[in-house]
């Protein structure tokens, strides 16, 4: 039985895989990444930025991908969450 050496590599964040599929996959979501800028980027408030943050929308595309309907709920949901705990996020919000 031959060994297969030939390493996968991700194209984007160079790390290596055993398998094309995995590589691909990683691929796939370095690109997405690649092309949309991070919520970092995009010089949200820092309440803003928590906000959509633990809302898990990471990325621009994330976020072009709710609806108003959607974005209007984290900001209410998210807003009564910062009413029930207000000690250790205050500094966040200032
Ligand atoms: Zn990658």
């Amino acid at each position: 039985m031959v060994i297969e050496q030939v390493r996968y590599v991700c194209e984007f964040c160079k790390k290596a895989f055993t398998t094309r599929e995995e590589a691909e996959d990683c691929e796939s979501r370095c690109q997405r990444l690649a092309e949309f800028p991070r919520l970092e980027e995009l010089n949200f408030s820092n309440r803003t930025f928590n906000l959509l943050y633990w809302s898990e929308v990471y990325t621009l595309r994330d976020l072009s991908d709710l609806s108003e309907q959607e974005l209007l709920k984290i900001v209410t949901t998210q807003a009564l969450t910062f009413q029930k705990k207000p000690g250790h996020l205050h500094q966040h919000l200032l």
